[in-house]
């Protein structure tokens, strides 16, 4: 069986510390390969690799950075097809998503070829008789990268192009179920022409992050992933001293009046809940229909819609929706339908039990439709991360929005209306990072920031765009004077203007 290792100073290099997982074909349930895990040396290898690239890269000029930045655009939209294959493979989306993932990822790197505007910092002349003073942005040094699942190949795009433009190199610890999307992005950024050292991948799991994010040498941890990991890795990287920003789970609401066009909404709904198997941190995962009308409405023209869905492999064109990633996670989804139901809720259509010709060791579930869904139920409270979609019903707009801003999640949340007025209070009421009106994933795009609120994001700024500039630079303020000696005089005040 294949075994993928890591990618340190520009190289391929095999795993040595005897620990490795296994990479699924999800839409056969075959093992594909075996990864390695990298244990403390290598990971130690990867940073001195990191740091040893940073002394030079720091003071790399912005038109070479800048240089290869567009090069590595365009290697990037090149091998695109071929990315996306490899997304598939491992994770199991369908191509066309595949390709989506890795045009929005595209973004970024087109928005990190803006570096020379974003980085030119601020000047003030004469603010004090003889002096100025300018404002300036510096890298951090080494950044740790540690990558979801769901996004083998954006959420790294996310994070390191900018990390890279603003002069900081890299250590990128991908996940372990869909490794080697990372490691080909690190290929191509060495064929690009980024330095031995700019971009290194190491493999692995845990262990690995926790000795990656406590390291003496890395200065700052990028994290997107569950929660609870990101919860407890913004923790201990913090106390190590690191700048942490890191991106957790989402429970994402979608708000829909009864004066919403109802089949606008029930395309989107069906979209955003059930695209990429629900496996994405801005599913819809939970329609908020306000009034039994709406409700009743809402609930047969998604449930129409969702029993059409076409599910098969990835990389049959006919196909909309692939399979999970893995056979746990798609039981662990399951159960929540069986769950629900005994808790009271109304399944509308069941996905549990399908099996796909052909497929039938793959890790496929159909697509489930729950109604009659209240806060007390798991199916609610849990982030499931799969193809299920729950409808609460809400009497009136108050009571959604309540709805929506108890929850401890605030990633995105979406309205769905014709009345300008209510939309607008929606944007300013709704406790989520990201808000929609009639869009119901609003992922912004780069020049904007990505992040979420409350159990959705710790650490205070977002991924990307401005935020994202801030994040992997520091700010150094620099106050000059150029006096003539003959009027220079001791003057122990403290400096004031004049
Ligand atoms: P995960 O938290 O299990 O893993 C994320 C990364 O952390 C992986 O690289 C993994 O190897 C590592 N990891 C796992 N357990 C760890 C631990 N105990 N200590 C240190 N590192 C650990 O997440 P996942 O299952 O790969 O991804 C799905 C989750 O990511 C969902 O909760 C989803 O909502 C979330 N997500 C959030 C965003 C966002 O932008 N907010 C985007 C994508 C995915």
């Amino acid at each position: 069986m294949k075994t993928i290792g890591h990618f340190v100073d520009s190289k391929p290099a095999a795993g040595t510390s005897g620990r490795h997982g296994t990479v699924y074909d999800p839409a056969t349930g075959a093992e594909a390969a075996r990864v390695a895990f990298a244990g403390p040396a290598e990971v130690d290898r990867a940073v001195a690799a990191a740091a040893e690239a940073f002394r030079e890269w720091r003071t790399t000029s912005l038109a070479r950075r800048t240089a290869l930045l567009f090069r590595y655009r365009e290697l990037l939209h090149a091998e695109r097809e071929e990315l996306a294959a490899l997304i598939t493979a491992e994770h199991g989306k369908v191509r066309a998503d595949a390709l989506g993932e890795i045009a929005r990822g595209l973004e970024v790197v087109e928005l990190a070829c803006a570096v020379p505007e974003k980085l030119k910092g601020a000047l003030s002349t004469q603010v004090s008789t003889g002096v100025d003073v300018a404002s300036v942005r510096q890298p951090l040094g080494v950044v740790a990268c540690v990558t979801p699942f769901n996004f083998p190949a954006m959420v790294p795009l996310w994070m390191f192009p900018l990390a890279l433009a603003c002069g900081n190199t890299v250590v990128l610890k991908p996940s372990e179920k869909v490794p080697s999307a990372a490691l080909r992005l690190a290929e191509l950024a060495a064929r690009a022409g980024f330095p031995a050292g700019a971009l290194n991948v190491v493999n692995g799991d845990r262990e690995t992050v926790e000795r990656l994010t406590a390291h003496r040498d890395v200065a700052a941890v990028s994290f997107v992933g569950s929660t609870p990991v990101a919860r407890a890795l913004h923790r201990a990287a913090t106390s190590h001293g690191k700048r942490v920003q890191a991106l957790g789970g989402a429970k994402n609401h979608m708000l829909v009046l009864p004066d919403a066009d109802l089949d606008v909404a029930a395309d989107s709904a069906v979209s955003a809940a059930y695209g990429s198997a629900g496996e994405r941190c801005m599913a819809v995962s939970v329609v908020v229909a306000v009034g039994e009308d709406t409700a009743d409405a809402l609930v047969a023209a998604i449930a129409e819609r969702a029993r059409a869905l076409r599910i098969g492999p990835g990389d049959d064109p006919a196909s909309e929706m692939g399979p999970l990633i893995t056979a746990e996670h798609r039981d662990r989804v399951a159960s929540y339908v069986g769950g629900a139901r005994a808790q009271g809720a109304e399944v509308v259509v069941d996905g549990t039990g399908l099996v796909v010709e052909g497929h039938e060791k793959g890790f496929f579930l159909g697509v489930s439709l729950l109604d009659r869904v209240t806060p007390a139920m798991d199916a609610y409270r849990d982030e499931i991360f799969g193809p299920v979609l729950c409808v609460v019903r809400a009497a009136d707009y108050e009571e959604a929005l309540a709805l929506i801003n108890a929850s401890p999640w605030g990633n995105g949340a979406a309205i769905f209306t014709r009345d300008g007025g209510t939309a607008r209070r929606f944007q300013l009421e709704v406790a989520a990072g990201m808000v929609g009106v009639n869009v119901p994933i609003p992922v912004p795009v780069a020049s904007h920031s990505f992040g979420g609120w409350k159990d959705s994001l710790f650490g205070d700024l977002h991924v990307y765009g401005e935020d994202g500039i801030r994040f992997y630079t520091r700010g150094k303020v620099v106050t000059t004077r150029w006096p003539r000696p003959a009027e220079s005089a001791v003057n122990l005040g403290f400096p004031s203007g004049a």
